[in-house]
């Protein structure tokens, strides 16, 4: 950490948004695999943020982002911190802003249209206008790609029938 900044002005603007300053997993959450490199490793090692904050929603992320900049704490975002490179990585100190929570994926098929949304914002339009292989039936399917060594999950999964 190269400064240090009102933290405990900025946690207590923040009211009931979750936070976590445990040092263990304050210091996990401050890594990616920047370790793949023998110099990132060397020189990363040390990084750690002063606060993970964890938001639930939009609203939340507005308010973090409004007293960060008031008090002129450096926000890092991160996804899963499987970034190779150090980017997820709070080089200055600073805020971790945890996004694990905002990942409300919804998807509607309805004909030949697909809609793809992620925390409520249309992320893609999937329009099959095949002539011979669109099918207008059958199930859902949701498929995650990875490796070996990762483990990936679905939860609270809701199926509507449009019809
Ligand atoms: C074993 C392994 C295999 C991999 N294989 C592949 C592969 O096959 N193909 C591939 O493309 N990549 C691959 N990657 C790279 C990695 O999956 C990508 O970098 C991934 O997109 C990182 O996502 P993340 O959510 O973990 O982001 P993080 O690592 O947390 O962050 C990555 C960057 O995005 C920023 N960020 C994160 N969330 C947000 C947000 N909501 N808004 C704004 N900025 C944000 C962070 O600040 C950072 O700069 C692999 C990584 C590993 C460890």
């Amino acid at each position: 950490m190269s400064q240090t900044y009102d933290i405990a002005g900025f946690r207590a603007a923040l009211g009931p948004i979750r936070v976590e300053d445990n040092p263990v997993l304050m210091r996990q959450k401050s890594r990616d695999f920047y370790w793949y490199s023998p110099v990132l490793k060397r020189q990363l090692d040390h990084v750690c943020a002063d606060l993970i904050v964890t938001p639930q929603n939009e609203s939340e992320i507005v308010a973090v982002l409004k007293e960060a900049h008031r008090l002129g704490i450096p926000i890092t975002p991160r996804g899963a911190g499987t970034g190779n490179y150090g980017q997820a990585m709070p080089l200055s100190g600073g805020i971790v802003l945890n996004l694990a929570d905002m990942n409300h994926v919804k998807s509607i098929a309805r004909g030949r249209t697909m809609l793809y949304f992620i925390n409520g914002h249309l992320m893609s339009v999937l329009i099959d206008d095949h002539p011979t292989m669109f099918v207008d039936h059958g199930v859902l399917s949701i498929q995650l790609e990875g490796r070996g060594d990762n483990t990936a999950s679905f939860r609270n999964l809701w199926l509507k029938n449009l019809q």
